[in-house]
This record gives C-alpha cells, structure tokens and sequence, in this order.
C-alpha cells in the first residue's frame, strides 16, 4: 500500500460498542494517526467504558491484529458531558422501563446526542489540527433515532466548517450498512481475529448486562439492542456457513 495512504489524522468517536469498534478499524487502515474520543455522559451502566478500554488495549498489544494498528492508534481523550441528565431523565441514563413514543422513538434516545458529540469531536480535532472525524451512525438500522441520519450528520459538517472555519470531512462508514453488513465490515477490516474481538470485547445493552456470553456477544438479549446485533450476528454467521458449504447466500 503506498505509503501516502497514511498521510492524515482521524479522530475517532469511540464508545466501546460494536458500531464504534468496527469504524475504529476503519480508520486505522486508512489514517496514519489515529485518535480516540469518548464520552461520559452519566450513561446508566459504566460497562461501556470498560470495554472501551479493553478494546483500545487489545489494539495496541494484540499481535493477531493487522501489524499497522498498534502504531498507527494515538491518544485517547474522554469528556464529561453532565448536561444531558440535568436536562432530562432518559432510559439511557437513568433506570427506567425501555418503551416507543407515538413516532416510534424508543425513550433510550437522548436529544441531541450525537450533535453535541459531533461538536465536541470538532472542537478537540480542531485543537489537535485533525481533519478527518469518523462516527458510526447508521441510518440503515438506526432504532428511531433521527441524528443518526445521513441528512443529519451533513447538515453538522456543513456547520461545523463554517463555525469553526475548518474543513472538517465527517465519515460515517456505517452510515448505508445493517447490522450484518457491519460484521463483514470488522471481518474486511481486520479479519476474523477482530471480529472475535468485537464480539467479546464490545458491549451493546441497554441494560449493561454481560453476565452471558452469546454467539453475538454479551447482552440480555431482550433489549432492542440486543436484539439488533443478534439479529445481525444470525444473518452475517449463516452468510459465512453458506459460503463455507459451498452455496450461494442469495
Ligand atoms: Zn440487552
């Protein structure tokens, strides 16, 4: 690969969940300095800054890994953001029932949130001299929640350029996948080791649980998280036993 390939920065919004996981593979096969940014916003269960961290260490040790990741993954930073709870109580952040309003927006949404992540992620890249942010939004699969959408995440960059006098690029590879497509993604990226970290490693729950190991990875397997990244697990796994077998997906 020539070498040019890595001649810029990225910064990374990394939380410790499959989506985020897979982008941060991404990025490390493409940017020659990557850097990492999560938040912590009173979310209900500590468990996903664990993972978090556990992610970026295996990163930077493991040696079944592509050889270039642990070089190439920079400074992590994490923000408080506290203003989400003052402003109101969601399932995210507080313990309450999951449910759907009237639109179908499930109370785990939390107003906002990726815009002000966005513009936080801006505003360090910004400091760092970093161009490039990546996200993993999804407006495929995206559980109701409209900043996650295409429009959305463009309208920000438009913005963020213009308020910050930048040219900022804001990747979204995840933007046009489901859930299957972004296990193929982790598999494309950084292979089958990857995967098998993603699986273990990342957490997804509403709940916090990981009191069980599923063939998707940890969870209740209830919540609509959970059932999401089941879901893509089955069809991604079947996908590679039809392969293996000889037969065609379709
Ligand atoms: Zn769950």
């Amino acid at each position: 690969m020539p070498d040019n390939t890595f001649s810029e920065s990225a910064l990374v919004i990394f939380s410790g969940g499959q989506d985020s996981a897979t982008c941060l593979g991404w990025a490390l096969n493409r940017f020659r300095h990557i850097f990492t940014l999560g938040f912590d916003y009173g979310q209900r269960h500590h468990v996903e800054m664990e993972c978090r961290s556990n992610m970026l260490a295996a990163i930077g040790s493991d040696s079944e890994l592509p050889v270039a990741w642990a070089e190439h993954l920079k400074e992590d930073t994490q923000l408080s953001i506290g203003l989400f709870d003052q402003i109101g109580k969601t399932a995210m952040t507080s313990n309450m029932e999951i449910e759907f309003n009237e639109k179908g927006i499930p109370n785990t949404f939390v107003p906002g949130r990726n815009l002000i992540f966005l513009t936080s992620a801006a505003a360090l890249a910004w400091r760092k001299g970093i161009r490039n942010l990546v996200m993993g939004v999804c407006e495929t699969d995206f559980s109701g929640y409209p900043d996650c959408r295409d429009d959305a995440i463009k309208a920000m960059q438009i913005a963020l350029n213009i308020g910050m006098d930048s040219h900022f690029v804001v990747h979204t590879p995840l933007m046009w996948r489901n859930k299957a497509q972004t296990w193929e993604l982790a598999e494309q990226e950084g292979g089958k080791h990857f995967v098998e970290l993603v699986r273990t490693v990342t957490h997804t729950c509403y709940l916090g649980d990981r009191s069980v190991l599923h063939d998707w990875g940890y969870g209740c397997g209830e919540c609509p998280a959970c059932r999401l990244r089941a879901q893509g697990w089955k069809q991604y796994a079947g996908k590679g036993e039809a392969a293996r077998n000889g037969l065609s997906s379709f």
